[in-house]
């Protein structure tokens, strides 16, 4: 099984643990020479620290915090060490910067070389990293670590579908990074342009930057018949690189070394013990220009918890899925329901097509739900039996999921709102006069 970076990626448990507490004492001494944690950290002594969970005595680092300091509140460099900015989406608001310096990249390219082995991917495949790039993250991100390796990259970026379909065929790519929406939506024109996926010498995907569930990870696999990856990151913490499933499958490793891992109560702030599911929270180990001390990512997922036992040998932690930001959580009638559960269901059936949207209403002062679901034409043959039982069947699965009735409504591929960077499926009109 193929490593970047064999010794680190399998040191056992203890010396993991002492290299963390030994990189997080420098790192919160670094902080303090940023305006902002000069302040914050006053009654914190490192120097007391025995075990990385001593971290707990910090207070947190929120978006908030990152949006107070714009511009160089958080950075310990003097700015001609800065190289490189990044942004994150602004998905949640407006957007944070972060900064870089020479090493922080090359560090933050080592950690996407590992993820990028890690999948079986190497040198000798041709990578096309279909995704935005500039001063999001996803882009360059994997460009470095791609690079790194070694592969033969076409930095296509987003967009202009065709030409990317073009692009795979006369360069014969074998590995791509995309959103999951957009790589299936590029599916769609392959087989509108008489395209067969399969037929590609696609072996291997890279997907992120957005929620999405097994089932659809299922999806793009045998529409291409080919392996996916799911790939965790944000720009607060660099971006891609942060967490990557293994050839096991089983989770994503986060790099320990690099990111230390504590997940709370979203609500009260407490520590959840392995295995409950909550925000993760995450201290940078080895960062120059801007580390962040316990930074609440917004994120919700769990720590898979057997231990260090991945059949693949690394011992860094693995996380699950990510549910959802802690705000992508939905009340509808009293009840707490994520869109990745609803994605959940439709996926699994095959006649279920490749978009679908959630809309939120209030109707007569009752939240009413609505998925409208895009089919694979072949449904749309008159056989109106059919169409009635799988709406049957679709409203009853999502039911039992999310205990909440909604209404489906059908519609041919192509009729929703397609976007080339995270998928926007919730539209929720619940909040307008
Ligand atoms: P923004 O928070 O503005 O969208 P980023 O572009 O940095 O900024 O995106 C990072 C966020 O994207 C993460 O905090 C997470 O919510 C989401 N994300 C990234 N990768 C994944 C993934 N593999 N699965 C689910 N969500 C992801
Ligand atoms: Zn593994």
């Amino acid at each position: 099984m193929p490593f970047w970076n064999k010794k680190i990626e399998t040191l056992p448990r203890d010396e993991l643990e002492e290299l963390q507490v030994k990189r997080l004492k420098d790192t919160v001494a670094r902080c303090r020479k940023s305006r902002f944690y000069r302040k914050r950290l006053k009654d914190v002594d490192e120097s007391l620290f025995t075990s990385p969970m001593d971290v707990s005595i910090i207070p947190f680092t929120t978006k908030d915090d990152l949006r107070a300091n714009y511009d160089f509140g958080l950075v310990t460099v003097p700015k001609e060490e800065i190289v490189r900015m990044h942004s994150s989406s602004g998905t949640t608001g407006k957007a944070t910067v972060i900064f870089h310096t020479r090493k922080d990249i090359e560090t933050w390219s080592e950690l996407v070389a590992r993820c990028i082995v890690m999948t079986g991917a190497c040198k000798t495949d041709v990578f096309q990293n279909i995704i935005s790039y500039g001063m999001f993250t996803g882009g360059l991100g994997l460009h470095y670590g791609a690079e790194k390796v070694g592969m033969l990259i076409i930095p296509s970026g987003v967009g202009n579908t065709k030409r990317q379909i073009q692009l795979m065929k006369d360069f014969n790519t074998t590995v791509f990074h995309a959103t999951p929406s957009y790589i299936l939506y590029v599916s769609d024109v392959m087989v509108h342009e008489g395209l067969d996926p399969k037929e590609f010498d696609l072996r291997i995907g890279f997907v992120g930057a957005e929620p999405h569930s097994e089932q659809t990870r299922q999806r793009i696999e045998d529409i291409y018949d080919i392996s996916v990856f799911n790939s965790y990151g944000m720009s607060e913490l660099n971006g891609p690189g942060v967490a990557f499933e293994c050839e096991e499958k089983s989770g994503m490793h986060l790099w320990e070394d690099s990111y230390l891992l504590e997940v709370v109560d979203p609500n009260t702030g407490e520590a959840l013990a392995p295995g409950e599911e909550g925000e993760l929270v995450v201290t940078t180990l080895s960062r120059e220009a801007m580390p962040l001390l316990r930074y609440r990512t917004g994120d919700l997922a769990r720590i898979i918890d057997d231990g260090d036992k991945c059949s693949c040998g690394r011992r860094h932690v693995r996380i699950s899925r990510i549910k959802g930001r802690c705000d992508d959580m939905l009340i509808v009638k009293g009840v707490n329901l994520y869109p990745s559960q609803i994605e959940d269901v439709l996926m699994r059936f095959p006649e279920v097509a490749t978009n679908y949207q959630i809309i939120l209403e209030r109707v007569s002062s009752l939240d009413s739900l609505t998925v409208r679901v895009e089919l694979y034409p072949k449904m749309f043959n008159g056989d109106l039996r059919k169409l009635k039982k799988l709406e049957v069947d679709i409203t009853k699965s999502i039911q039992d999921e999310i205990a909440v009735r909604p209404r489906i409504e059908f519609l041919e591929p192509g009729s929703l709102p397609r976007s080339e960077g995270k998928a926007v499926r919730v539209v929720d009109t619940r909040g307008e006069i």
